[in-house]
């Protein structure tokens, strides 16, 4: 099919039997630049409200709708940050599968990449409501709504408009006014990042020297 030729061949399904055999599965994609705690209680509320057996978190390699827009940190430290945050938390993973295809980022091949790898499961692509309202702007957007489920969040703010044309499943998680773009200003201006990120991703801040400041 055509879509798949977007995929590279570097690609190769999950050889590992035990995540391959999950049945419903979530791709949470993101900058992540850092992750926080919205999209954690994001991530664990629809994992739970829609009972899936895992969410990736999938970081970006190049998010190609903010690129330029500003410095973004490398995909290797964001993957490191989001790695820490979901340490332990069960039915949470760190996707590095967009890393490894290189280039920008298109949910439409994520959900290819995704689909060989777990061959049996049906997948779900997880938004907030502020990326929902974009959908007709990515890359094969029906691609990514013909090959899995739409889930939406509410995120705090205005009601955003919704392609009535996509069957979306909405869930309802707590509202957190939190963004990356938030946590960046604090770390730029000295505020408290605790309980805002993880102590583990705080941990690899530090340890990478990341948004150029000393972080406790
Ligand atoms: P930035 O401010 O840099 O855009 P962000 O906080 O929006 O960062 P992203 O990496 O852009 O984080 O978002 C990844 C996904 O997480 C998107 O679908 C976004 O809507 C969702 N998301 C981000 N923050 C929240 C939040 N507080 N609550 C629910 N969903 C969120
Ligand atoms: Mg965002």
């Amino acid at each position: 099919m055509a879509w798949f030729s977007c995929v590279s061949l570097r690609t190769v399904p999950n050889p590992n039997a035990e995540v391959s055999a999950q049945r419903r599965v979530g791709l949470f994609g993101g900058t992540f630049d850092p992750p926080h705690v919205g999209h954690l209680v994001t991530a664990v509320n629809v994992r739970h409200a829609l009972d899936l057996d895992l969410v990736i978190l999938m970081v970006a390699n190049v998010p190609w709708q903010k690129d330029g827009t500003r410095d973004i940190t490398s995909a290797d430290d964001r993957l490191a940050m989001v790695t820490a945050a979901v340490e332990r938390v069960p039915g949470l993973v760190a996707g590095r599968q967009e890393i490894d295809l290189g280039g920008n980022s298109y949910t439409a091949d994520t959900l290819v990449v995704l689909g060989m790898e777990y061959p049996d499961a049906e997948l779900f692509t997880i938004v907030g409501d502020d990326a929902a309202a974009n959908l007709h702007t990515w890359e094969r957007s029906d691609d990514v709504v013909n090959n899995s489920h739409m889930v939406v969040v509410d995120r705090p703010g205005a009601p955003v408009e919704l392609d009535d044309q996509v069957d979306w499943f909405h869930v309802e998680v707590p509202h957190l006014d939190v963004s990356s773009t938030d946590l960046r200003a604090r770390f730029s201006d000295g505020r408290p990042l605790d309980y805002l990120v993880t102590n583990a991703t705080l941990d690899v801040i530090e340890q990478r020297g990341l948004y150029q400041v000393a972080v406790r």
